[in-house]
């Protein structure tokens, strides 16, 4: 079976590659791919929401366009970071679940890129059971007041909301009281800390809420209704190429330090049958990116398709990097110079947090099991 872009597709990709490389991509200075200037750039070229309904603000693309769109910008390590959360999660849902209102003020101000999301989601005591949230939000009139705690927000340091996931009737089924709100992360009450990974980098936060108020109007979907929108919302999120494409550059080094193997005449046999699996690997879990998104195309919501994606993408990273890491040997990973082998050992490290980012290989096995192979839950 072949399996082609259309002309039209293909056609999208080389105009979308001629921006990136006419634009002069800027430095990541901070490695975070936040920037909000390169993102209004790419706003003013229509690429902001370019998926989303023309009524929208988007261009009307579909999916497959879509994950071309987010292969070419990861390819070209184009910054996405400041506009990529609120046009992929937090635009759809809002196009699916906000009122008129607030489709008016918030879609125009994410395809502007004048907003940057990040997700508050994960607390200490509620990540894969998500349904456990405790971030508590009372009604006070016409707000919210808002106490509690989330973790492992990324970017949460540098956006400027924060969509956020809240108990609003703790006596309800816990599914069942839930709600959704989008706060501004310079709202009075609010703290936010840093925490540091494996890699000693600095992109996950701790954020604190200490009676916070909140519009009621900055809720998405109806009050303790928001378990539906999220679950669809991490649909969204797991059925991202991101897995796959940002791979491909690591892969790039791998094959970087396999030169230099060979050079010193060490390329066994063992190892390049090992490359070769990982190289069809690669392949394989980028076809299980394009059929989530195939999918999508044609009308259906991807779920246990998604996590099988995701599942594959994440686990074949880490055996990309274990096989990366012999190569250069544990000496290699102590270097700090900005060599090829600091490049493998931190990507091996980091390598770590993508089977837990976006919910575990467990979850994702769970979903599969359960609703891919039918079995009954445990
Ligand atoms: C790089 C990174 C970025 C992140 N960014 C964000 C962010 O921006 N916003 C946000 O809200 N969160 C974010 N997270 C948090 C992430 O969503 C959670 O870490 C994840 O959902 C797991 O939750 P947890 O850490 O509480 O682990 P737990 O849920 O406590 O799980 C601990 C272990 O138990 C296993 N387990 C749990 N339940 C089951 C089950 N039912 N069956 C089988 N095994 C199970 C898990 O697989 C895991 O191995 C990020 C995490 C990482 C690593």
């Amino acid at each position: 079976m072949k399996f082609a872009f259309t002309p039209e597709q293909e056609q999208f990709r080389s105009e979308l590659t001629g921006f990136l490389r006419g634009e002069g991509l800027p430095r990541d200075e901070r490695g975070d791919g936040f920037d909000q200037a390169f993102s209004k750039r790419m706003s003013a070229h229509g690429y902001v929401g370019a998926a989303w309904p023309r009524e929208f603000g988007g261009r009307g693309l579909g999916p497959i366009e879509q994950m071309i769109y987010t292969e070419e910008m990861i390819l070209h390590d184009a910054p996405r970071g400041y506009h990529f959360t609120a046009e992929r999660q937090v635009g759809p849902s809002l196009i699916r679940h906000g009122t008129d209102a607030q489709k008016r003020e918030w879609l125009p101000r994410i395809v502007n890129a004048d907003v940057s999301f990040a997700l508050g989601l994960s607390e200490p005591g509620a990540g894969s059971d998500l349904a456990a949230a405790a971030t508590r939000a009372q009604r006070d009139g016409d707000e919210y007041v808002v106490n509690g705690q989330k973790i492992w927000t990324s970017n949460g340091h540098l956006c400027d909301a924060i969509w956020l996931v809240v108990r609003t009737d703790p006596d309800a089924p816990k599914h069942r009281g839930i709600s959704c709100l989008m706060v501004d992360l310079k709202s009075p009450g609010i703290t936010i800390r840093p925490l540091y990974d494996l890699t000693g980098e600095h992109h996950f936060n701790e954020v604190f809420f200490e009676d916070v108020r909140v519009p009621v109007d900055r809720r998405v979907g109806e009050e303790n209704r928001g378990w539906y929108i999220l679950a669809e919302h991490l649909d969204f999120e797991r059925s991202g190429i991101e897995r796959l494409v940002d791979l491909d550059r690591l892969f790039q080094r791998v094959m970087a330090a396999a030169g230099e193997v060979a050079a010193r005449g060490q390329l066994s046999d063992p190892l390049r049958w090992r490359l070769a699996e990982l190289k069809v690997g690669l392949e394989v879990g980028r076809l299980l990116c394009f059929r989530t998104a195939y999918l999508q195309s044609v009308g259906k919501v991807p779920n246990y398709e998604a996590s099988m994606a995701k599942v594959y993408g994440t686990e074949w990273s880490q055996r990309m990097m274990a096989v990366a890491m012999q190569m250069i040997g544990l000496d290699g990973a102590a270097h700090e110079d900005g060599t090829l082998a600091q490049s493998i050992a931190t990507g091996y490290r980091g390598a770590v947090s993508r089977t837990i980012a976006g919910g575990t290989s467990e979850i994702q096995r769970n979903i599969v099991a359960n609703r891919g192979l039918g079995l009954p839950r445990s």
